[in-house]
């Protein structure tokens, strides 16, 4: 509506624009037939000159002029329009002013002459129109005020300027008219062309009113499709822009969401299931799930779909599912809720709490594990020694056997204590100093009585060693904790050895076995909490997977750092280094 108005101001000014160029149009047309009359005026002319010329010259004519044969003379001019013809040596025209003479000689001398005068009536009017081609009442000639047409002759009011349109009146009527004098003669008249003035005002108007009336059949055809789809366009806005807003909430959640339509296809991959998953949208979008999605299978046959959100047995719908992405286990929680014929999927990443109820569930086995055997045994030596008489030495080995496994089930109590106290930040360690070598030398005196022949632990020491700066207590259970594993991982003995050395500011304590070793693939991860190589126990090895964790954690807490080398069936080297005093240059 707001552009109809401008628009109908344009067409009326278009309209009355036109309209004047529909009358200098006939001012122009004035102009051009106000030409072609004068061109065939001069062709009349011109006509005439030569008939004259040839009639000056013609015997019959001569004839004539010389027996004053007045009948054959009157008959020349009758057929010859525009001729005179007057007889004598000083004839002349009585006022007339010829536009040519010709003077017709005989053997003694000028006998008559032939002139060119025109006779400016109706019907020389007649024949220009007809030859310029014009309407019977446009033309006319011009006399002072007497105005000669074909079909009349009256009177104007005042004689127009010529060669430039004006308006003229005549009577009661208004004309449009250009005028040109005739030279020669001089009292020739003008060549006027003429138009009714009302004549070109109704083609003006009506040009106008077709311009307005087809302008405006535009507006209108305008407004009335504007009207038309001007719903849709506001629709397509409106849901462009609702689509909009919802695709920026969508990229902004932290679940991933994604569609997947009847056909199987999936329609949208949002940002978040972009950065959980890794794949990207534009590999995902647009390809059916089971070529796109890793796990796809696994998720339409689990997942159940709820026909509105929240919807589900049991309150939670939601599904716990591994999917494998590029080598990567991942574990997706998802729901799934129809949507006419799409369903759409939202999930979120499930792998750490995953990996958390996995290790509750490895550390509660093991635990379990680790304590049913000392206690079996426990329970056996206790009740052999209730119920059986038995000589000394049996009686020895029993209660010795009672105080190892009663001593182990105290080391797997203090390891879980550890543990607790290391991840809720509680553990403590004394900052001081100590002897290394004098630490070293009890710790391998207490491991030596552990062992077989098959074993032996030697201590290999620099001539001279820095204190350390550490908790004793802290450090000689973790050089425990690598001798133990050194022996326990030997199943079939060898020489361990157990070296200090003190390198720049740090003093280095190695535990070097011949046993197991470790693959390179595993000696980062041995220091997880509860990692085992062997989880199942094949070798008969027990074991937490908790002792290099508390190792690792004790020598962070004291400032140092723990590392394995190790090349599996030729042995592992254990160290780890500690802040230590100088070692003083002259000793
Ligand atoms: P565990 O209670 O199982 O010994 P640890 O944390 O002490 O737990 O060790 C983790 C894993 O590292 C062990 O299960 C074992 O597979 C491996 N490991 C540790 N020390 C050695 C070693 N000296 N030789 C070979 N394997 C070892």
């Amino acid at each position: 509506m707001l552009l109809a108005l401008p628009l109908a101001v344009a067409v009326w000014a278009f309209g009355g624009f036109a309209a004047k160029r529909e009358r200098s149009n006939a001012d122009q047309e004035l102009v051009r037939n106000l030409n072609s009359s004068g061109s065939v005026y001069d062709g009349l002319f011109r006509d005439a000159r030569r008939n004259a010329n040839t009639l000056a010259r013609s015997r019959r004519v001569a004839r004539a002029f010389t027996r004053n044969d007045t009948r054959t003379l009157r008959a020349i001019e009758t057929a010859h329009p525009w001729i005179v013809l007057v007889p004598g040596k000083l004839g002349g025209l009585h006022g007339r002013e010829p536009l040519a003479g010709f003077e017709v000689v005989g053997r003694r001398g000028t006998i008559g002459r032939v002139f060119v005068v025109p006779r400016f009536d109706q019907d020389l009017v007649g024949l220009i129109s007809d030859r310029a081609g014009l309407p019977s009442d446009r033309l006319g000639f011009l006399l002072g005020s007497r105005l000669v047409r074909e079909n009349g002759v009256g009177r104007v009011g005042a004689p127009p300027e010529f060669l430039r349109p004006t308006d003229l009146r005549m009577g009661a009527v208004e004309y449009r008219a250009v005028a040109q004098s005739l030279v020669p003669p001089r009292d020739a008249p003008a060549l006027i062309t003429l138009r009714k003035r009302s004549e070109i005002a109704a083609a003006a108007n009506d040009v106008r009113w077709r311009v307005i009336g087809i302008g405006l059949g535009l507006i209108g055809a305008i407004l009335v499709t504007a009207y038309a789809v001007a719903p849709a366009i506001a629709r397509g806005r409106l849901s462009r822009q609702q689509r909009d807003q919802a695709e920026r909430v969508l990229a902004s959640l932290g679940d991933g969401v994604f569609v997947v339509d009847r056909d199987g296809v999936v329609r949208l991959w949002n940002q978040a299931a972009e950065t959980i998953t890794g794949l990207r949208a534009a590999d995902v979008r647009g390809r059916r799930a089971e070529d796109a999605i890793p796990g796809w299978t696994t998720i339409s046959t689990f997942v159940p779909v709820a026909d509105r959100p929240g919807e589900g047995d049991g309150g939670s719908s939601s599904e716990t599912v591994p999917v494998d992405v590029a080598g990567r286990e991942l574990w997706l929680s998802i729901v799934a809720v129809a949507l006419d014929d799409d369903t759409v999927y939202a999930f979120r990443d499930a792998t750490y709490a995953r990996r958390l109820e996995n290790l509750r569930s490895d550390f509660v086995t093991t635990i379990s594990h680790e304590l049913r055997t000392p206690l079996a045994s426990l329970h056996g030596a206790a009740m052999t020694l209730r119920e059986h008489e038995l000589p000394a030495q049996t009686q020895d080995d029993l209660l010795e056997m009672i105080a190892e496994q009663s001593n182990r089930l105290a080391n797997l109590v203090e390891e879980i204590l550890v543990v607790g106290q290391l991840d809720s930040g509680s553990l403590h360690v004394v900052a001081d100093t100590f002897e290394p070598e004098e630490l070293v030398r009890g710790v391998v005196t207490v491991a030596r009585s552990r062992v077989g022949e098959e074993t032996t632990i030697e201590v290999g020491t620099n001539s001279v060693l820095p204190q350390v700066h550490g908790d004793a207590e802290r450090t000689r259970q973790v050089l425990l904790n690598l001798l133990d594993n050194a022996i326990k991982y030997s199943p079939s003995g060898g020489r361990i050895e157990v070296e200090l050395a003190a390198v720049e500011d740090r003093l280095r304590f190695s535990v070097h076995d011949q046993g197991l070793g470790i693959p390179v693939g595993e000696q980062e991860r041995i220091f997880d909490k509860f990692y085992r190589l062997d989880p199942d126990q094949r070798r008969g090895i027990g074991g937490t997977g908790l002792g290099l964790y508390i190792c690792r954690e004790l020598v962070r807490s004291m400032h140092g750092r723990i590392w394995v080398e190790s090349e599996p069936g030729q042995g592992t080297t254990f160290a780890f280094e500690l802040p230590a005093e100088p070692v003083p240059a002259a000793a």
